[in-house]
């Protein structure tokens, strides 16, 4: 209610303590280290809110089997511990969904989807999918949601010091890049076009985030460019990737998160990455994509 006073960002993050990386955009959103946040402080402000967070998965055809299981256990154990949270699980196949045990504050929905034929489809797709969701239902069940891959496995708590309006990913092996040699969407024609010498950051489609509406925006923004292109017989070189960049591009997010909580340990552990939050599972396109 009204009277509730709210979190000022100073409440809980201090950019100083971070001095070697990038810990605020020039826009004034914070970039979420390690060291940067206290999180009992917004565990304590969440719990009285008595949030509960959605998290959003896809798992199609042989990325049931290789990588569910795996994702979810590890979520049960580090993803908003403490507080509500409801994972939306969507699958081609129900019959093939792992038996899983989750804690209590957690619960889960399973959703049947059609498969795309192409990889590509598969992965773009679910921006229609859960925009449908969200006004279907997800909007009048959470607070705040995360989309993410599947391919990757939590190793340490990810907190509620990443719960923001609109949340990016910064990608693991661009972090530190100049712009101009980002694999952003170069070509014109392409809806998700980002011309050289413009972006801010490579942002990681494989977690995003916000509050509904936001994520109904983005993911109805990113629809919308990926129909475009099919219309005009063009596919943006990293599909939903590079239209969710050229969203955040025009849409700056109000959070982003160090690539801590997204790190590939196939790059080594540079002195930056102090916590990994989640990893990356090594990709085999060989043995989970139907078309390489
Ligand atoms: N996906 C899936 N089945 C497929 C292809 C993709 O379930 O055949 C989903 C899955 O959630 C996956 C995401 O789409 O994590 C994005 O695809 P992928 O992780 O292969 O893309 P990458 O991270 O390698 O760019
Ligand atoms: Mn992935």
């Amino acid at each position: 209610g009204s009277m509730e006073s709210k979190l000022k960002l100073s409440d809980w993050f201090n950019p100083f303590k971070r001095p070697e990386v990038v810990t605020m955009t020039k826009w004034k959103a914070p970039v979420v280290w390690e060291g940067t946040y206290n999180r009992a402080v917004l565990d304590n402000y969440y719990a009285k809110q008595k949030i509960t967070v959605g998290l959003t998965v896809f798992a199609v055809g042989r990325y049931i089997e290789h990588y569910l299981e795996e994702f979810l256990t590890s979520a049960n154990k580090h993803f908003m511990v403490g507080h509500p949270v409801i994972f939306y699980i969507m699958v081609d196949d129900v019959s093939r969904m792992p038996l899983i045990e989750l804690g209590p504050l957690r619960s889960f929905k399973v959703f049947k989807i059609k498969p795309e034929k192409r990889w590509q489809d598969i992965s773009m797709m679910r921006m229609k999918t859960i925009g449908e969701h969200i006004v279907a239902h997800i909007q009048h069940e959470v607070d705040f949601l995360f989309c993410m891959d599947v391919d990757q496995v939590f190793q340490d708590k990810f907190g509620v010091e990443t719960l923001g309006e609109s949340v990016a990913q910064l990608q693991a092996w661009w972090y530190k890049a100049d712009p101009n040699d980002f694999t952003y969407e170069r070509r014109k024609e392409s809806a998700a076009y980002i011309p050289f010498g413009e972006g801010d950051f490579y942002y990681h489609a494989a977690i995003f985030g916000g509050t509904p509406t936001q994520v109904l925006n983005i993911t109805q923004e990113c629809f919308k460019g990926i129909l475009k292109d099919k219309k005009n017989d063009i596919e943006a070189q990293w599909h939903d990737e590079s239209h969710l960049n050229k969203y955040f591009l025009l849409n700056k997010p109000t959070k982003i998160l160090s690539p801590e909580y997204c790190w590939d340990y196939h790059i080594g552990l540079p002195a930056d990455i102090k916590l990994v939050k989640m990893s990356w599972q090594t990709k085999e396109y060989n043995v989970v994509r139907n078309n390489v």
